[in-house]
């Protein structure tokens, strides 16, 4: 397929992407197999490379964005690091079909990459102005399948529910129940359980109602508040 002279082809990928995707790979070897087969599944890394990483974070580390690392958004919060978001994205296990609820916007980053993946992506940010540059992100991307509400997303996002998967990017000391409760059957909930020592686990809803837990790997987020 051509890429050039017609002007309805889509931009090639940004090298940035192809960069954040090769320390991922490089950086995903001392993880337990489970998480690595996680990061590998269909579409995350391809996904991963369509995001322009540095329009999500504040101009004085965009020079940065490249890095394997989380970083300082503002307000206290940062973005995950890319890692870390493969990891989750892929363990929610997307489908194109998929509509899924994240609480945590945060720069936006999470989203645009589950965009690229599935249907719909609702997500819910505490801090407003986080929310309205994450809202201006998505769009420089051209990204129209995530709507972002501000507000308490403790209690999850009742109207859309039931969701395919629910991702939490900020974590709560115990497992949120109103959570698992939005979840469809066969829905998945990822989430980062603790105060201090975090586990990253995932939460799947089985078909008569029964919930399976796994434990992923230990892991650091900001609290949810
Ligand atoms: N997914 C983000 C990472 C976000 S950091 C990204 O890709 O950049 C976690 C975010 O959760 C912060 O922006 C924080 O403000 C938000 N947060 C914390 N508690 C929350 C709550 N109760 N409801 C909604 N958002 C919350």
């Amino acid at each position: 397929m051509s890429d050039e002279g017609d002007g309805t082809s889509r931009p090639a990928p940004p090298a940035e992407g192809q960069e954040i995707v090769d320390r991922i790979v490089a950086d995903m070897e001392h993880l337990p197999l489970p998480a690595r087969r996680a990061i590998m599944a269909p579409g995350v890394l391809e996904a991963i490379r369509q995001v322009p990483r540095h329009l999500f974070v504040p101009a004085d580390v965009e020079l940065q964005s490249r890095e394997d690392r989380p970083l300082p958004i503002g307000y206290g919060q940062t973005i995950s690091q890319p890692l870390i978001v493969a990891l989750m994205t892929g363990l929610l296990r997307p489908q194109w079909g998929h509509r899924i609820l994240e609480i945590g916007t945060g720069s936006g980053y999470q989203a645009a990459v589950l965009s690229h993946l599935v249907r719909h992506v609702t997500s819910i940010e505490v801090i407003a102005p986080l929310a309205a540059r994450a809202a201006d992100a998505l769009a420089a991307c051209g990204i129209a399948n995530v709507e972002i509400h501000v507000g308490d997303g403790r209690e999850g996002w009742a109207k859309g529910a039931p969701y395919d998967g629910i991702i939490v990017t900020a974590s709560p000391p115990e497992l949120p129940v109103e959570l698992q409760s939005q979840l469809a059957e066969g829905g998945r909930l990822v989430v980062p359980v603790g105060r201090r020592d975090q586990m990253l686990k995932v939460i799947q809803r089985e078909p008569g109602g029964a919930f399976a837990t796994e434990e992923i790997i230990p892991v650091r987020f900001v609290p949810l508040v």
